[in-house]
């Protein structure tokens, strides 16, 4: 059973934030430096949903850090604009809309090219603010006389024009940062953030729209970005031109790896680790224009030593004093009793639509694919049933994977047409097929592996429970209606239920190839693709397997990829081989078995089995 503690980190945070003025001075923090780290962790929070959670690096953020300052400063002291606090929500509300456009641009391509297009931003908004806009924006000397808040409480007005009382005023927001931010993380989008982070290509299989739930993350970081940015045009009574440097982005990323990624508090402790050493090399070692490459070797050495920053290794620390934290569960070794799936009800397939349960569930026509000038499938006419077990063989090459890859919808044909319920397919998104229902188990492992069992088997369930795309920004994820139940029968089914809390990476190979039909299956196909599902498992684990697949056939079409034809055949009606990319023969198990065709091309091929 899991122990979960609501609001402990929320309380640890608000008393640290307490206690921080009463600590922070006697270890040589001035309160400016104190309300620095703030506006940093605050703006880090945005962009650790962004690069820790979702795995987007962005070297841009302070395009969105500098339009949102920029905005609130520009109404506060050119327009006459005098709610102080309504000009940093619009800054930041203008910073998310900016941020939706820029995203909509960028994260159009990932990897290092996502991250050079947010440099390049990052200097065309600096570019911007210094030339075109210098009019708006102060050019080289920013906006000065931006004014501190106050509030009419009616009794008494709350003034925030000094040291500690603006560290009140930035607590606050801190404060209000962090328990939105662990909101979102907990909610359902935030594990789909860190799936599209470990792997994006299972993610959108798993039937999440990849695209919105990324462009979401880069919004978040861009209002983040652009209310601390208009904090700290408030908090220094002057909106500085360097919020838009690509420096600061610089900074935001090497404090955020120093605090530790995907940890929420990494920014934070980054920044304090970042602004003390740049003042005491500074100011009490006298370092003089050196100081920035002794902060670089620091830097250096610190991401060397401590790879998950200092908040991953407070976290490993506290994992060795609890004892290891991952003690093997009983009976979840590999000795463990055999396990029998058939006392297990499985899920029943969704029901989507009113696409009849009888007749052909999958019909391909004339189904073709080349690479440049490899065939790998030709001309493929193929015919699925409600029910029907199938079993596709062919000797290595013959063109099997690619055929599921088309009819999940992850390749599109060259030609031909694929038809699912009386729909057609073809052309599809892989995330919107899987929402109608059919969606398949990889050759070749596609887990989520830092995440836990339960996160990967929620993040599959959720793509059913949701649909596509959901804001549901600031529900709990257990808040979901039938998640839970959903996620433990599958872990029921695929014998994993002792190794629910285990992350995925620690698993031996056979639970991990269980665990990857337990992902297809938590989304509830009516039509299951398994790809390989014996591969590179022990004779034990085969039967296990096996068991498994009778067990979740019942009342479930199948089409399943196999190299045993032993364990195949035991499981499925009829057969269809592909040779050369084409159907060479289809027939019963019987049949396929004494046929001189198919004996020939597995004889003249690698495999063996036939003979
Ligand atoms: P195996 O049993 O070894 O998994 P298979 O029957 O699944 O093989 P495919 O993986 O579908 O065969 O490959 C069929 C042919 O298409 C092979 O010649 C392969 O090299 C080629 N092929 C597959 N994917 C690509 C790709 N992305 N680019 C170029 N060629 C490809």
């Amino acid at each position: 059973m899991r122990i979960t503690r609501p609001y402990l980190i929320e309380l640890i945070t608000a008393l640290a934030l307490i206690l921080a003025p009463f600590v922070l001075p006697h270890l040589g923090f001035s309160p400016s430096t104190i309300n620095r780290i703030l506006i940093w962790g605050l703006f880090g929070l945005g962009f650790d949903i962004l690069f820790g959670y979702t795995g987007l690096l962005s070297f841009g953020q302070s395009a969105f850090y500098g339009t949102g300052g920029m905005f609130a400063a520009y109404l506060l002291t050119e327009a006459g604009f005098d709610h102080v606090m309504v000009a940093i929500i619009l800054g930041a509300v203008v910073a998310g809309v900016v941020g939706y456009f820029i995203g909509l641009i960028a994260l159009r391509r990932t990897g290092i090219y996502f991250a050079m297009i947010t440099v390049a931003i990052a200097e065309v908004f600096f570019f911007v603010e210094f030339n075109p806009l210098s009019a708006f924006t102060g050019g080289e000397n920013g906006l000065p006389g931006v004014p501190t808040p106050t509030f009419n409480l009616g009794f008494t007005v709350l003034k925030f024009n000094t040291d500690w009382s603006m560290y009140g005023f930035l607590a606050f927001w801190y404060f209000v940062g962090i328990v939105i931010a662990l909101r979102i993380v907990r909610s359902p989008v935030g594990a789909i953030l860190s799936a599209i982070r470990d792997n994006p290509r299972r993610a959108e299989a798993l039937g999440h729209n990849i695209h919105g739930y990324k462009l979401t993350a880069f919004v978040v970081a861009a209002i983040y970005a652009g209310f601390a940015g208009g904090l700290l045009g408030v908090m220094q009574g002057f909106m500085p031109p360097d919020a838009f440097m690509f420096d600061t982005s610089g900074q935001l990323v090497m404090q955020t790896a120093i605090g530790g990624a995907g940890t929420l508090f990494g920014p934070l402790l980054g920044a304090t680790v970042w602004l003390y050493l740049s003042d005491f090399f500074q100011n009490t070692l006298h370092l003089g224009a050196t100081w920035k490459l002794v902060l670089g070797i620091v830097f250096v050495l610190l991401v060397c030593f401590l790879r998950r920053g200092i908040v991953g290794a407070m976290v490993d620390l506290y994992a060795l004093a609890a004892g290891g934290g991952n003690e093997e569960p009983a009976g979840a070794s590999a000795g463990s009793p055999p396990f029998d799936p058939a006392a297990i009800e499985p899920m029943p397939p969704r029901r989507r639509g009113d696409a009849p349960a009888s007749g052909p569930i999958l019909r391909a026509q004339g189904l073709s694919k080349r690479y440049g000038g490899i065939v790998a499938n030709s001309d493929i006419d193929f015919t699925v049933d409600h029910g029907e077990i199938r079993g596709i063989i062919g000797p290595n090459g013959a063109g099997k994977s690619t055929f599921f890859k088309m009819l999940t919808c992850e390749v599109a044909p060259t030609s031909g047409q694929i038809t699912f319920e009386g729909r057609d397919i073809t052309g599809m998104d892989v995330s919107a097929v899987c929402q109608l229902g059919l969606t398949k188990s990889y050759q070749i492992n596609q887990l989520f592996d830092r995440l836990t069992v339960r996160r990967n088997l929620t993040i599959a369930a959720l793509g059913e429970t949701r649909g596509r795309f959901r804001l549901d920004l600031f529900k709990n994820l257990h808040g979901v209606p039938g998640l839970d139940e959903q996620v433990e029968r599958t872990a029921a089914l695929v014998n994993l239920t002792a190794r629910l809390d285990r992350p995925v990476s620690e698993l031996p190979y056979g639970e991990k190839r269980r665990l990857e039909i337990g992902l297809a299956l938590a989304t509830s196909p009516s039509l299951l693709l398994l790809d390989e599902p014996l591969a590179g498992m022990s004779p034990r684990e085969r039967v296990e397997t096996v068991a498994l697949l009778k067990s979740i056939a019942r009342g479930r079409t199948m089409i399943i990829i196999d190299h045993d034809m032993d364990s195949l055949f035991e499981l499925v009606g009829k057969v269809t081989v592909l040779q050369e990319g084409r159907v060479l023969v289809e027939g019963m198990p019987a049949e396929i078995r004494t046929n001189a065709k198919v004996q020939e091309a597995y004889l003249g091929g690698v495999h063996g089995e036939m003979a």
